[in-house]
């Protein structure tokens, strides 16, 4: 439940609303200060809530507006502006640049990701991408560098400035990736491990949650809200392709999750066209209807050698490619009031 109030109203009589619902009625409160209006979004058995002895008692009340969806944190009618998640100095959501993350799907060797890290640096990532522990299908498929590959990782955001962002899968390694990484990725095949996600509800790094490979928005949704409901706000949706019956493609990117979930939710959403597509050539078409569609920002796979990368080489963009398609999203960006 919501409840929206006048802006010109004391701090003491705001602070006397939140006691009541917590004491009286057992309420948590979620406050949004808005520019004209105060929004309280209301966590708990709201079927003890009697709206009229409230708006009663508390006559500056404009609204009382039930929430029937059940994520609370990630709705946007609890938290009507857009999130903005700081990566270093960098900001994603609203109408702040987009974020261009880019890297290989793994970290292969030192020469490899400074090479990739160097050339999407200087052609207009803002935050550089790479596997050290890497979900395969098979055990027999290369597993990723695991720590050797975070260190390298570090090693390349010292040499570029270039934020970083890995994949985690166990919840033994939280501690590590807090110390390596500035954004943690939740891979589509972890997307539902709600151990997991509890336990990256309780840090304080932004997480990017990529949608499961066959799950809902409101699944999607309702695994970022195991996040927020732990504490830690700071998460970006990713929209990576979800199975369907065209075999075509690797995934099928649904381009309506991008203004459907960005209806729904106040959390950036980016797109990952290289999963979505499963082949290099789509990337760049897919990459433009994302941000035609409102993306906060693009995650490609980008490769110094693509035929020879270890993991998703099909996907991979080489680094001229990757120049070009940052080239061809400018236009599509400005028309979305967004630069790049
Ligand atoms: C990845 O980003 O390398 C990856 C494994 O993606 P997904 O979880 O979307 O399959
Ligand atoms: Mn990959």
């Amino acid at each position: 439940m919501v409840v929206v109030t006048r802006k010109d109203v004391t701090e003491e009589v705001i602070q006397e609303l939140i006691r009541i619902l917590n004491e009286e009625y057992n309420l948590k409160v979620q406050v949004n200060d808005g520019e004209n209006q105060n929004v309280f979004g209301l966590i708990g058995d709201v079927t003890v809530l009697d709206q009229d002895i409230l708006t009663s008692r508390f006559p500056f009340i404009e609204n009382i507006i039930k929430v029937s969806e059940p994520y609370k944190k990630a709705n946007r009618r609890f938290h009507p502006e857009d999130t903005i998640v700081k990566v270093g100095n960098f900001e994603i959501g609203a109408k702040n640049k987009l974020a261009i993350i880019a890297g290989p799907c793994s970290v292969e060797s030192e020469d490899q990701i400074k090479e990739v890290a160097k050339g999407v640096s200087g052609l207009g990532a803002t935050m550089l991408r790479g596997g050290a522990y890497k979900p395969r299908t098979s055990p027999y498929a290369f597993q990723g560098m695991q720590f050797e590959g975070l260190k390298l990782l570090k090693k390349a955001k010292e040499a570029t400035g270039l934020p970083i962002i890995s994949e985690i899968m166990s919840q033994d390694h939280i501690d590590m990736f807090v110390e390596y990484v500035d954004v943690l990725q939740v891979g589509a095949r972890n997307m539902q491990n709600f151990e997991l996600l509890k336990a990256l509800g309780k840090i304080n790094k932004p997480i990017l949650l990529k949608r499961g490979l066959a799950n809902t928005m409101e699944e999607l949704l309702m695994s970022a809200e195991y996040i927020m409901s732990g504490g830690n706000q700071q998460v970006i949706l990713c929209e990576r392709g979800i199975r369907t019956f065209e075999p075509y493609t690797r995934n099928t990117l649904d381009i309506s999750a991008i203004p459907v979930l960005k209806s729904k939710t106040h959390l950036p959403v980016v797109v990952d066209p290289s999963h979505s597509a499963g082949m290099s050539w789509l990337v760049q078409p897919l990459a433009k209807a994302a941000v035609a569609a409102g993306a906060d920002g693009i995650m490609v796979e980008v490769h110094n050698n693509p035929s020879k990368a270890l993991c998703d080489g099909n996907q991979s963009i080489t680094i001229p490619q990757f120049g070009q398609l940052i080239e061809q999203l400018k236009p599509i960006a400005a028309v979305e009031g967004r630069e790049i």
